[in-house]
């Protein structure tokens, strides 16, 4: 796949940023995220999250094309896209929160199971 250049009509991908954590269980980690509304209201009842490697500090993102399609760059990213289920959201807050099941060591559960709050 090419990666296009700017200027092809892709937007970057909404952020999301962790504003909380909560171990609910030694197996499930809440994770609440704060975004846009918009970013937000589009996140539910299935997120589609982007997630980058543990300690990655430049992570390659994707950008998202007019039809909605993940357009991934050329080569080495460092992201994986998962699903979640949105436990709560709410676009009007702008905060949306996920229950992570913390099995495995796939890049989504070691990303959910980092002490990420600086
Ligand atoms: C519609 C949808 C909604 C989802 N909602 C949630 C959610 O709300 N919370 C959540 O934690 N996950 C949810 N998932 C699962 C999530 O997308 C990831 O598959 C999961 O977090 C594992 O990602 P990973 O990168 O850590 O592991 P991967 O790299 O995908 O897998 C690593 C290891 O974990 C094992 N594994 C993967 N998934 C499971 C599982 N469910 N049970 C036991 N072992 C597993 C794999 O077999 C593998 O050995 C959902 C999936 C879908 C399709």
């Amino acid at each position: 796949m090419t990666t296009p250049e700017p200027g092809d009509g892709l937007r970057p991908v909404d952020v999301l940023t962790v504003t909380d954590v909560v171990d609910i269980t030694p197996s499930v980690r809440r994770v609440v995220l704060a975004g846009t509304p918009a970013a937000v209201a589009a996140a539910g009842p299935t997120v589609n999250l982007l997630v980058p490697r543990v300690d990655d500090a430049a992570p390659r993102w994707p950008r998202v094309a007019k039809d909605g399609r993940i357009v991934w760059p050329d080569g080495a990213h460092g992201v994986s896209l998962r699903s979640y289920t949105a436990r709560r959201q709410d676009p009007d807050a702008g905060r949306v929160e996920i229950d992570f099941v913390r099995h495995g060591d796939g890049p989504a559960a070691a990303w959910a199971g980092a002490d990420y709050r600086g």
